[in-house]
């Protein structure tokens, strides 16, 4: 998977990115990072500026059309140089659908994608309707500009994507997987100021343990998310319960 990133501050998306696991996926080649300013597409050679007063009036900057459209095409053209074919392009902003696992599923099969940061009030409608597929938000609150939003898609959507997890199975019983969130967990050692691990976590039972864990996830999630658990229940109805035989007389 290759991740482009149209920002005004690529230091700040390299810098998250580069480190921990995301950054030895990229090492090892399994994601990559085309981290582009776009500044170096301002008509303005002298200061790069990229922003303007927004018509109508009101308070702020607006990022402009095309400083955003000429770094966009940059991408695009290196995207199907490669054979690949024309990516999706994800604006991060608080009026997009709020991401979740799913849409990070969803994106993980693209061979690329493209995202677009804005920063002050934000970016001119017009680019946005040129070349913009998705409109994603990271919650209903209203950040700076789109680089931590970027970042956290990016983060996620990597986890997905195959090679990045050293363990495959980690990412099929995490949270959210099968609309669950994950059971409790515990290491060394198996006291720890007065608390022991489950007992069934050493019983080397294998089925009993999943069988445990199971139902914490479920007990977990009935009472942490309410709105995910009732999902869960209608995809998994409980097992009716088998009726006594009664004894005939
Ligand atoms: N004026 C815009 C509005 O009211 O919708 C908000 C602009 S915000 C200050 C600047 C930039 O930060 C946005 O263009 C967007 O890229 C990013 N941003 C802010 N909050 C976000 C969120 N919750 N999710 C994704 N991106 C966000």
């Amino acid at each position: 998977m290759d991740f482009h990133v149209m920002t005004l501050f690529p230091e700040m998306i390299l810098s998250g990115l580069k480190e921990s696991i995301t950054g030895r996926a990229e090492e090892k080649g399994y994601i990559s990072f085309d981290v582009v300013n776009i500044r170096d597409y301002s008509a303005d050679n002298k200061h790069h500026k990229v922003d303007d007063y927004t018509y109508g009036g009101g308070a702020g900057m607006l990022m402009q059309a095309q400083p955003i459209y000429d770094c966009y095409k940059s991408i695009e053209e290196r995207i199907l140089e490669k054979g690949n074919k024309k990516p999706r392009v994800i604006y991060v902003t608080p009026q997009g659908s709020v991401f979740n696992q799913g849409i990070a599923a969803d994106l993980a099969k693209e061979d690329d994608l493209v995202f677009l940061c804005g920063h002050y009030e934000g970016v001119d409608e017009r680019v946005l309707e040129t070349i913009v597929t998705d409109y994603i938000s990271i919650g209903d609150y209203v950040l700076t500009g789109g680089e931590l939003p970027a970042m956290v898609m990016i983060d996620a959507i990597s986890r997905l994507v195959k090679g990045v997890l050293n363990n495959e199975e980690s990412a099929m019983t995490e949270s959210f997987a099968n609309n669950l969130l994950e059971y409790p967990q515990y290491s060394r050692p198996e006291e720890w100021m007065g608390m022991k691990v489950p007992p069934i976590l050493l019983s080397g039972d294998h089925k009993k343990v999943d069988e445990w864990r199971l139902e914490q996830s479920i007990l977990r999630t009935k009472e942490r998310r309410p709105d995910l658990y009732e999902k869960y229940i209608l995809e998994n109805p409980p097992k009716p319960e088998k009726k006594k035989r009664r004894r005939k007389a």
